[in-house]
């Protein structure tokens, strides 16, 4: 018999993934599904951009680029983190990967040993806790629920940390909730890490620029905690490039090279076109971000506006990102014909099978109750989405 390693058999499947695969696989049989599982931009990658990579085909870039990216990609990123954060990484604190999610998965599998345990506020990010599965460290969840506005509190925080706690993992604006964190807010989580400088904070800031706040503070600039906080980033969502995959972390200098001898052994540098890509996103007009930003803000307040005139959702104002999570416990117990809806895995296939609508249960984001809408999608696809929502929930009895 074929043996797969414990190590596999023990991670989750992707259900951000899995859930927008049963939607193509429902599409491809001629249903007509909204997809609102999978959460990615629905634009096209900018004209600049595209230019800049057929540029990099006919200049030959086609050997390996460096392992952490090339130079040149390399200071752009500092230059944009510097100009958009206040925050000053060498280019050598830098190491570009294939998405943020590699950026990441090498800060964790590079910084936690076995045993180890990492505070995650939840709602999270689904792949988060199958990395640090990954390296063996042992997950501390801090919960936060929308009566607080899904945003942990530093006593939270503070009531979480124990002497083996070696990272803790923020994202802001946040996948799956929306929710941004203030400056007075990440200060007072601040103010609790200080006191543990053995620590490091590790911050995905990938949806930075999709800020319906109109501030924005990275965790990196923090002057108390900067030599220990790892910032990851990339251009899969801010500039409509996901399937280019170029992210990147910036952090200490030694973490740094430790990401890049990893990264050396199992995948090499990124591809270099796609690298090429990124470095004229990063150094070409900008415009096209914030055009995509005031979209996306527009659509959220369709979303949630919608999303309020129907009975039993719970929802809160998401203030970033592309995501809407309401609590739907309301619906629990009730039934359609023979069908009963016990909890929100339940209800996201209800409202697949019977809406053709795709949501992601909740519990894959490690909070049960709620249900995740991704509003990277056309007004019209919003509206005929929320219309298919509202029949259905009505109809459960
Ligand atoms: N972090 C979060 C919170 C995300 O939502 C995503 C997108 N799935 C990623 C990281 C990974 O982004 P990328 O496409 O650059 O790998
Ligand atoms: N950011 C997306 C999501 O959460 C991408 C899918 C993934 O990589 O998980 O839906």
């Amino acid at each position: 018999m074929l043996q797969i390693s414990q190590r596999i058999r023990s991670l989750a499947q992707s259900q951000t993934l899995a859930m927008s695969q049963r939607s193509a696989e429902l599409k491809a049989k001629g249903v007509d599904v909204i997809n609102l599982s999978v959460g990615e931009p629905d634009f096209h990658t900018p004209e600049h951009i595209k230019e800049a990579a057929k540029r990099a085909i006919d200049d030959n870039f086609s050997f390996y680029s460096p392992v952490p990216g090339f130079m040149s990609l390399r200071k752009a990123i500092a230059a944009d983190l510097l100009a958009n954060n206040g925050v000053e990484y060498a280019p050598e604190q830098i190491v570009v990967s294939g998405g943020a999610k590699q950026a990441l998965c090498n800060v964790i599998l590079t910084c936690i040993n076995p045993g180890d345990e990492v505070i995650i506020p939840t709602p999270a990010w689904v792949s988060y806790v199958e990395m640090v599965k990954l390296a063996e460290g042992i997950t501390v969840p801090v919960p936060a629920a929308i009566e607080q506005d899904f945003k942990i509190t530093p006593e939270q925080l503070r009531a979480a940390i124990t002497p083996r706690t070696r990272m803790v993992l923020l994202c802001s604006p946040s996948n799956p909730t929306g929710s941004v964190y203030t400056h007075t807010e990440l200060q007072g989580l601040v103010d609790v890490l200080k006191d543990y400088p053995d620590i490091l904070i590790l911050s995905d800031e990938i949806y930075q620029h999709i800020n319906y706040t109109g501030s924005y503070t990275s965790m990196g600039s923090f002057p108390e905690i900067a030599d220990r906080t790892v910032i990851i980033n990339g251009v899969s969502k801010a500039y409509a490039m996901t399937g280019w995959r170029i992210g990147f972390m910036a952090g200490p200098l030694e973490i740094a090279k430790a990401c890049s001898k990893l990264q050396g052994q199992y995948t090499s540098g990124a591809s270099s076109i796609a690298q090429k890509a990124a470095e004229a996103a990063y150094t070409g007009p900008q415009e096209c971000v914030e055009e995509m930003r005031k979209a996306f803000q527009r659509r959220r307040d369709l979303v949630v506006s919608l999303a309020n005139e129907i009975p039993g959702l719970k929802v809160n104002v998401p203030q970033g990102a592309f995501y809407l999570f309401p609590e739907v416990s309301s619906f629990f117990g009730k039934r359609y014909g023979d069908r009963v809806i016990n909890d929100a895995s339940d209800l996201a296939m209800y409202l697949l099978d019977v809406a053709h609508v795709a949501t992601v249960d909740g519990a894959a984001f490690c909070l049960p109750g709620y249900i995740r809408l991704s509003y990277a999608t056309s007004d019209d696809n919003i509206r005929c989405a929320m219309d298919r929502i509202a029949r259905a929930l009505a109809q459960l009895q």
